[in-house]
């Protein structure tokens, strides 16, 4: 358990572009996508203090939920093995044979796949259903879907909290843990901006609002971090997991110029919007921007077969 605590540390990346050049901007990449070499990105931040809490309980397993192509439910598939839990998946969907590369991989991590219609999957934060999953296997730690709660929340405040000298700190959101536990460590200094990758996202400030809360256990202290969050709800293309020819070619001429690979889900659709935005003169000149890659690389297999294509040549 030792190995995953003091977890490596994430280079950043200042990034050339004559964009930025003309509009005098700073622009960084922190590359949390580097952060671990099995459990990379911002679930390896989600997974530490639920793994500890769980060893701490004595729990020997973890049981968690998630689409086919989840980026968590890789994650705790490979942190259970590297650190010692059984682990059980129960997945939206379908089996489809032969499995798709993510959930390839958490079979060959040992997590034993449990399938579930889409509408028995609805149930899943029903007492009922966790019963069910009780009677069915045993004991276990449940970690939610995307892997938000508490725990995820203050691993994820450590993302950033050596990292103090940004105007702007750009996020992707899904759940909102991620950015939920950047405002809070970020205490007000930078802008913090969280690029929604749902469409209708609109609900995720109230969200994010609560998950600090549940952090900070104080409303005033809640409203002033949250006075520094700003949600972004124009770059989702067409809804979670869509992508379009635009938002390809963006990621493509991004990794040729800049070597940093962006998932399609999450980062890209954000990073596409930063340069959507300062097209737009939407940041001051001058402004330092930090851009939190969060990860996901190990989806991009998965998205390749879904949608039949190359997203990167190598
Ligand atoms: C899960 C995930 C997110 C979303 O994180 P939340 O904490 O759910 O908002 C962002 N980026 C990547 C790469 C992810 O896998």
């Amino acid at each position: 358990m030792k190995q995953l605590l003091p977890m490596g540390y994430s280079p950043i990346e200042k990034i050339q572009e004559d964009l930025f050049d003309e509009h005098k901007l700073h622009v960084s990449v922190l590359r949390e996508d580097k952060n671990h070499p099995l459990i990379q990105g911002n679930k390896l931040r989600k997974l530490t203090y639920n793994l500890l809490n769980a060893k701490k309980k004595g729990n020997k397993t973890l049981l968690t939920f998630g689409g086919a192509y989840s980026n968590h439910i890789a994650a705790v598939a490979t942190a259970g093995k590297k650190f010692g839990f059984q682990t059980i998946g129960i997945i939206r969907g379908e089996e489809t044979l032969p499995l798709n590369p993510t959930l390839s991989l958490c079979k060959q991590n040992g997590m034993e796949l449990h399938y579930e219609d889409r509408t028995t999957y609805r149930l899943k934060n029903t007492q009922d259903y966790k019963e069910y999953l009780r009677n069915k296997f045993g004991s276990f730690y449940l970690i939610p879907e995307g892997g938000t709660n508490y725990y995820a929340i203050n691993g994820c405040m450590e993302i950033i909290e050596r990292y103090d000298e940004y105007d702007y700190i750009c996020c992707p959101i899904g759940t909102g843990g991620t950015v939920a536990g950047i405002t809070i460590s970020n205490q007000g200094k930078s802008k913090i901006l969280g690029f929604s990758s749902l469409k209708g996202g609109e609900f995720l400030t109230q969200e994010i609002r609560s998950q600090i809360h549940s952090v900070l256990n104080d409303k005033e202290l809640t409203d002033a971090v949250l006075h520094s969050f700003e949600l972004v709800t124009d770059f989702h293309f067409g809804g979670y997991a869509k992508i379009t020819e635009d938002l390809l070619n963006f990621v493509r001429k991004f990794y040729s110029s800049h070597q940093i690979k962006w998932d399609l889900l999450y980062n890209g659709k954000m990073a596409y919007g930063v340069y959507e935005m300062i097209k737009q003169g939407f940041f001051p000149e001058h402004s330092r921007i930090l851009l939190v890659h969060t990860g996901g690389i190990q989806g991009i297999a998965g998205i390749e077969e879904r949608n039949n294509i190359r997203i990167y040549e190598d």
